[in-house]
């Protein structure tokens, strides 16, 4: 808890749920139903360090929900990890799955360690204990629960946590579908790395064509010469930039915890993260301004603000001086309740987190799919999709006596890739989820901001699911 913040996390989710809740017609029972985290595990073990010290790790696994099972939610490794943390973050997983229609339960883990004070050979005895102690307690499976990467892991990290859980569980034909975000040769899927981000992408672009939504905040339609600032250069924070920039936006700022740069002219984030890789820092790249401190960058003038770190980053201390008209919420949490009412109040748009973000995690239910069926996507139609529209361009040519260039014809023929399916999968997901929560704001004026109608779409499909679940006589 911040000094700026009166609640913890999981209460500000409590909060944010309260408030959409009272635009619903649900019992106050099955609310509390749909609030409540239903399985918390805490953790302590023991793992020797490289220099021969026995070190006890704190650890959590928390299932927040059960009406669709598996529940799914990532690990993170930070020092700031503590039960109440995790609880939140899985109450978000539940949300964010029922948005964007992906059919689990929430879930989150973390392990209290900062990753960077220790080396890849004690990082892997942690995770592979964190993950047998899971087993022990039946609490991973593809069936049951399947975590995936968060902040401060990776492909690296699933990978031994598949290769742990499949270990344990000889013969288990769907073991890869214990967990997702895994390196592609280990049963991941093509896309996955960047699919945040590109959700991220999705979401916001699918509001900038909203032409009522853009006049209100006296914004053209489309993301072509919008200013972007991005808080962040992780996984998420940097693949947001990047699909920014592809697409004709401008990233003028971008801020990492040692401090802030600033172009007018836009930042390229590929090459901003290979000064900061030789550098150490993000500071005095070739052409930027140098912003001090890093906390400043999110006040400064722009069409759309991207936090992509923590959370709690912009609350009531600072939200008076935010100046952005967008601000979309790519980390988990990073906007406390004070800071929604301040923008509610100023007419700024905030795209919340829970759907914002669900990109990760719709990748990661395509991933399981993959798992599950042991087939790659594409396999059984890309050449016979190319074999049909061989034909059809054949004949249309014969019948029309004009051919058309090599390069568009490579366009047209092109069957299905993996990359490809992925990727359409996921825009559809964040277009579809995005049209779905502004319709239920148009319809009830009411709904202070499109957190709270994102919240009302989580909780009628959470409550219609329990409710069609019978167990309540
Ligand atoms: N950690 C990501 C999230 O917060 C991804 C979760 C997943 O893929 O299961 O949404």
């Amino acid at each position: 808890m911040s000094n700026h913040q009166p609640y913890s996390f999981f209460q500000s989710v409590e909060r944010s749920f309260d408030k959409a809740a009272s635009f619903t017609k649900w019992e106050k029972g099955l609310l509390e139903q749909i609030k409540a985290c239903n399985s918390i595990y805490s953790m302590r073990f023991p793992v020797k360090m490289d220099d021969g010290r026995i070190e006890v790790i704190e650890a959590y696994r928390v299932q927040h929900s059960q009406h669709k099972s598996p529940c799914k939610g990532g690990i993170r490794f930070s020092d700031e990890v503590n039960q109440d943390e995790v609880m939140a973050l899985a109450s978000l997983m539940t949300y964010k799955c029922a948005i964007v229609n992906v059919p689990f339960g929430g879930g989150k883990g973390g392990i209290k360690i900062n990753p960077k004070k220790y080396s890849v050979y004690e990082l892997e005895k942690i995770t592979r204990r964190y993950t047998s102690e899971l087993v022990k307690k039946n609490f991973i499976g593809p069936g049951i629960d399947v975590p995936a990467p968060d902040y401060g892991t990776g492909e690296r990290e699933m990978s031994w946590i598949v290769d742990t859980y499949a270990s344990l569980k000889p013969g288990e034909i769907d073991a890869a579908g214990c967990v997702t975000g895994k390196p592609v040769t280990q049963g991941g899927v093509r896309g996955r790395k960047e699919a945040t981000g590109l959700g991220v992408f999705y979401g916001i672009r699918e509001v900038c064509n909203m032409q009522d939504v853009m006049e209100k905040l006296g914004l053209s339609t489309g993301v072509v010469g919008k200013t972007v600032i991005v808080q962040g250069l992780g996984n998420v924070g940097y693949h947001t930039a990047k699909f920014f920039r592809e697409n004709g936006s401008k990233v003028i700022a971008i801020a990492e915890y040692e401090g802030a740069i600033y172009n007018a002219n836009g930042l390229n984030e590929e090459e901003v993260f290979q000064h900061r890789k030789a550098t150490g820092s993000i500071l005095n790249f070739p052409g930027a301004t140098n912003i001090a401190k890093s906390g400043d960058a999110l006040e400064m003038e722009c069409d759309i603000l991207i936090p992509a770190a923590l959370e709690n980053v912009i609350n009531g201390e600072n939200a008076p001086r935010v100046k952005a008209k967008i601000i979309g919420e790519a980390a988990n949490g990073p906007l406390t309740p004070e800071a929604d009412e301040v923008f509610a109040k100023k007419g700024i748009l905030v795209v919340p987190d829970m759907y914002l973000n669900a990109g990760g995690v719709t990748v990661s239910y395509f991933e399981w799919l993959k798992n599950l069926s042991h087939v790659r996507y594409g396999r059984m139609e890309k050449r016979f999709t190319e074999n049909l529209n061989t034909k059809i361009l054949t004949q249309l040519e014969e019948l029309t006596g004009k051919t058309v260039s090599t390069a568009e014809r490579n366009i047209i023929l092109h069957g299905p890739e993996e990359v490809d399916l992925v990727h359409s999968g996921l825009e559809e997901s964040m277009i579809a989820a995005t049209r779905e929560i502004m319709a239920i704001w148009k319809e009830n004026p009411a709904i202070p901001d499109m957190r709270t109608a994102a919240y009302v779409c989580a909780i009628n499909k959470v409550g219609t699911s329990y409710t069609e679940l019978g167990i309540f006589p």
